[in-house]
């Protein structure tokens, strides 16, 4: 057993590039495209009930596509300073949504994952070392991706470390198949 208080941490954070895109089938360029956040939103008032979508565009045409956020709300439950902000199209509202992916999700679309970068101290397999990988959004994204990029292994080298137990994961995910789903993953690599 190794005694975890030993050994160094160090943090690693993922930051996207951008929000996912989603990929849908886009009838002016008769094929399926990538759509991408235009950060504005739509507001459709009918009666006493709002609806509220997050505008999304064709990369190649600009057809629009529009992803429910709120489906027939009562201004009310939504509040003054949140419908302000959808009227303004509060940059970092609209963020907040294009970060989501269950919202995605719910509109039943497919979703392309976003770049993204890896920032946080390098270090070697040489070391035993405790790696927690954090992320201030929620995307699908594959442990394996992060730890294979930023430790330089191809996907045989990474899978033989998990195998051995010199990669593991201390917060018993799945590191071969498993995907970032917390915004905190803990992993452990061991030179012993
Ligand atoms: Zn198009």
């Amino acid at each position: 057993m190794i005694n975890s208080k030993e050994i160094t941490t160090i943090i690693w954070n993922v930051e996207y590039c951008t929000p996912p895109a989603i990929l849908r089938y886009c009838k002016k360029c008769g094929k399926k495209r990538e759509y991408v956040c235009s950060g504005e939103f739509r507001i459709n008032a009918q009666q006493k009930v709002l609806d509220v979508w997050l505008i999304y565009k064709c990369v190649q045409c600009n057809t629009t596509w529009n992803s429910s956020i709120y489906s027939r709300v009562s201004p009310q439950s939504l509040g003054v300073d949140l419908l302000e902000r959808f009227h303004n199209n509060d940059a970092f509202l609209a963020l907040q949504y294009a970060m989501n992916i269950s919202i995605l999700h719910k509109n039943g679309v497919e979703i392309k994952m976003p770049a993204y970068n890896i920032i946080g101290e390098d270090t070697s397999l040489e070391n035993s070392v405790i790696i927690k990988i954090k992320s201030q959004y929620i995307l699908p994204l594959k442990i394996s991706s992060v730890l294979r990029t930023k430790l330089n292994l191809s996907r045989r080298e990474f899978e033989n470390l998990v195998s051995n137990n010199k990669i593991q994961s201390i917060t018993d995910q799945n590191l071969k198949k498993g995907k970032l789903l917390s915004s905190e993953t803990i992993i452990l690599i061991s030179n012993t």
